[in-house]
């Protein structure tokens, strides 16, 4: 007889984005003349920047002919575009991170929910409290935690993250062996300085923990003080891994491509306490499962880095917090508590009730859509998420109609 894993049954069963498509679709049913505006799911709407197309044309030539044409790649990814990161990414901004430390992927997603098989069964976890539910479900399923329970499963450690604390989580009170850090963050769109970040590492290099940080957001960084990898902080490259992306930076959502960086000074450590080089064991998992990122989609990334490259994310970027802005203003106004925007496409909203409850008022009284907060975790509940994501137009038609129903 062939078994289920069981721990994929202890995952609760509603996926937040699917509830929200199913409440959309029965009102659009019952309103079909109502036109409706989708600031909820996290998805870009701008085209590839003109210097990623054209490169993208290119390289799909080059597939076309014999002398030019690519066959499997390298697992790791292309030198050329990992030479990119380290340089624009790293070095120019003075941390001192190698290409061999890059590996390029398909997505943040796959990276931050592969990397927990790196670990024993019996670690502690601290997860941020609202979270992206990646780096919870993927621990759900190997068998990390116990059954979900009030909102939350058991054996996980929850930082919580609300407006008493800025939106910054406390360390925990408690030892813990691996952390996820998102900043700036979905969905609070909160941000974090060096200060704060140092002292996240500190405690790392104390417990002998690791830290996986999830930059996604990090080209929306505006505000000069803040870190744009954490790497910045000193000694950091002994006890974290960062998760960046192609997805939000260059609208590569659907094209796919990102990259995690994972310093060969980083250890974590066997039963009896001695030290493995973490780069070794990602790249075995690697070059076992995963065989790179097709060579046309990794010429697109790289022309990112092309002087008109930088110029296009940075008015798209711009295009977005534009948006923000807008979105901030208008909350503000109302007289609601707002967080993000400034240094990220979302913002994160009290409203001041149940967040499915207002999930409902905006849809059925406005046509907006935006994603209830509880559906991010416990700390989430009386708040929604709304993301930048969408053309100016829209974000200003969907500020009226909010205002209208204040
Ligand atoms: N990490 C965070 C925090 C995200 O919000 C997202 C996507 O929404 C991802 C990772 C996924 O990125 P990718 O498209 O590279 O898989």
């Amino acid at each position: 007889m062939i078994k289920v894993n069981s721990h994929y049954l202890k995952l609760k069963s509603s996926y937040l984005f699917a509830d929200i498509a199913r409440r959309v679709r029965d009102f659009q049913e019952k309103n079909p003349n109502v036109s409706i505006i989708r600031l909820g799911i996290g998805d870009v709407t701008l085209p590839l920047p003109p210097a990623c197309i054209k490169a993208l044309h290119q390289a799909v030539d080059e597939m076309a002919s014999a002398s030019t044409f690519r066959g499997y790649g390298p697992e790791q990814g292309y030198d050329f575009l990992r030479e990119k990161i380290a340089q624009h990414d790293y070095q120019a901004r003075g941390v001192d991170i190698s290409p061999e430390e890059i590996f390029i992927s398909d997505g943040a997603k796959c990276d931050t929910g592969n990397f927990q098989e790196l670990f024993a069964q019996d670690i502690k976890i601290a997860v941020p409290d609202p979270v992206y539910p990646v780096y919870v479900d993927t621990n759900v399923m190997a068998g990390r935690t116990g059954e979900f329970k009030d909102e939350r499963y058991e054996g996980l450690v929850y930082l919580a993250s609300t407006k008493e604390n800025n939106y910054l989580p406390e360390l925990p009170s408690q030892k813990v062996d691996l952390i996820y850090l998102c900043f700036p963050n979905n969905p609070t769109g909160a941000t974090i300085g060096k200060e704060e970040l140092t002292r996240w590492v500190n405690y790392a290099l104390e417990n002998k923990a690791l830290i996986l940080f999830d930059a996604a957001y990090e080209a929306f960084i505006q505000d000069e003080n803040l870190p744009h990898s954490i790497f910045e902080i000193p000694q950091a490259k002994k006890v974290a891994v960062e998760f960046r992306s192609f997805s939000k930076t260059a609208g590569f959502t659907g094209t796919r491509c990102a990259f995690t960086v994972v310093p060969k000074e980083c250890v974590i450590y066997t039963e009896q306490g001695n030290p493995i080089e973490l780069h070794k064991l990602w790249l075995r998992r690697q070059t076992t499962k995963f065989n790179g990122v097709a060579y046309p989609i990794q010429r697109a990334a790289e022309a990112v880095y092309s002087p008109e490259g930088q110029q296009e994310i940075k008015n798209n970027i711009n295009y977005y917090l534009k948006n923000a802005q807008l979105i901030r203003t208008t909350i503000s106004d109302l007289g609601l508590h707002c967080v993000g925007g400034e240094n990220s496409p979302y913002i994160w909203i009290e409203c001041k009730r149940d967040s499915w409850e207002f999930f409902d008022l905006l849809l059925q009284k406005a046509g907006v859509v935006c994603t209830p907060g509880v559906g991010f975790g416990k700390c989430g509940q009386g708040y929604v998420r709304l993301s930048a994501f969408n053309s100016y137009e829209n974000v200003q038609e969907a500020m009226q109609r909010i205002k209208n129903i204040f």
